[in-house]
């Protein structure tokens, strides 16, 4: 069982006076037996609340548990080694003196299993990974790849609960990076360990994870499957981040109960469910992805949108469109569906696909747990 509970966490650097807040207030509860990923820009506290789950570092409010366990409070912080946690590194942190297998075995060997037992769960671990006969070599005569597989074996020899990963392939190429990406995924189902991924590339988590908590400026925004955070960001912050997004200035034209009608540049009446807080007249912005735009070619050219600008990226078309009133959107195509530049065009969103905030600046985005 090694179900997480972070509750309340906070985590600070620096002298009391001029505390700098690298996260704040951190409630999340890792189901047993999940991938999760904390997934958020440069800066935004993930790799610091993957060094709290370690236990690397004391939280300065806050407590987090698992299995029912307390591993960390201010008060007491249980030693990463006793924590039945492995953990992965961007940079592989394998020992270049040691072979692969020297590699894997270190951690057995302070464990002090010896003999065939030992052989046995180092060669498990190497098949798991797909590094079954280079057990001899040394970490330079390994790609990039092997020797973060080397890395992994490492970690999962000594049969972790939890496994944290801290960017693990962000060093290696872009088609390496995707097939590790799979073959990670894979691991986890495989071996039921609970994965806690760190990584700021978006595509990654929504191919990877069960779970992504998506953070900011040392918050959690919103924590859900990556279906739920891609189709309802819970804020303006995640839907910026989430992919390519469109913010199309209107207005609340009138409202019963939460459901709204906006009226903005691109059509009247957009049917949409607004937030608690948003009322009529409220100036808002719509939230559309450029895939739940479609195009369609215009019968007059008076007064209507015009395609600004084409690329085509073989499997999509991607268009700027210029709307009449000189607002600018990206949206995307089949790419079968052509356009010129300079063609007029009708412009139409699916309100099922669009989300609304208010376009007053948010200072500082609300925590959605
Ligand atoms: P990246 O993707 O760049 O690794 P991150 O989301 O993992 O970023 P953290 O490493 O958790 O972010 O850092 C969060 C904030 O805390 C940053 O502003 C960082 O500069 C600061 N910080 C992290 N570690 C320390 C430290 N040991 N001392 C002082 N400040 C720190």
């Amino acid at each position: 069982m090694a179900g997480i509970s972070i509750a309340g966490v906070s985590k600070g650097y620096g002298p009391q006076h001029a505390r700098m807040m690298a996260l704040q207030h951190l409630d999340l509860e890792i189901a047993d037996n999940q991938f999760v990923t904390l997934l958020g820009p440069s800066g935004c506290g993930k790799t610091t609340t993957l060094r709290l789950i370690a236990g690397y570092v004391t939280p300065d409010t806050g407590s987090i548990d698992v299995g029912g366990r307390q591993l960390s409070s201010p008060a007491r912080v249980i030693s990463p080694e006793a924590r039945g946690m492995g953990m992965v590194f961007q940079n592989y942190a394998v020992w270049p003196h040691k072979t692969v297998y020297e590699n894997v075995a270190f951690g057995l060997k302070l464990r002090k299993l010896a003999g065939v037992q030992l052989r046995n769960k180092v060669e498990e671990a190497l098949q798991l990974v797909n590094l079954g006969g280079l057990e001899a070599r040394f970490p330079n005569e390994l790609s990039g790849g092997q020797q973060q597989r080397v890395a992994l074996a490492r970690s999962l020899v000594v049969e972790p609960d939890i496994l944290l990963l801290d960017e693990p392939l962000s060093n290696l190429d872009a088609k390496l990076r995707e097939r590790m990406r799979s073959e990670l995924k894979q691991l986890q189902r495989r071996t039921g360990i609970t994965f806690i991924y760190v990584t700021h590339d978006q595509a990654e988590a929504l191919a990877l994870s069960d779970q992504i908590a998506v953070m900011h400026g040392g918050r959690l925004q919103q924590y859900g499957s990556p279906f739920e955070v891609y189709t309802q960001p819970a804020n303006r912050i995640v839907a910026d981040f989430m992919g390519l997004v469109n913010f199309v200035p209107g207005q609340i034209a009138s409202l019963e109960g939460r459901q709204a009608k906006v009226s903005t540049e691109i059509g009247q009446d957009i049917a949409v469910p607004v937030a608690a807080g948003l009322e009529e007249g409220a100036a808002v912005d719509i939230a559309i992805r450029p895939e739940n735009i479609t195009l369609a070619a215009a019968a007059d050219a008076a007064n209507r949108a015009r395609i600004r600008e084409r690329v085509f990226l073989g499997n999509i078309c991607e268009y700027t469109v210029a709307l009449p009133g000189g607002a600018l959107l990206r949206v995307q195509t089949h790419p079968l569906q052509q356009f010129a530049e300079g063609d007029a065009v009708v412009v139409s969103i699916d309100p099922g696909q669009c989300s609304v905030f208010s376009s007053e600046p948010v200072a500082e985005a609300k925590a959605v747990a």
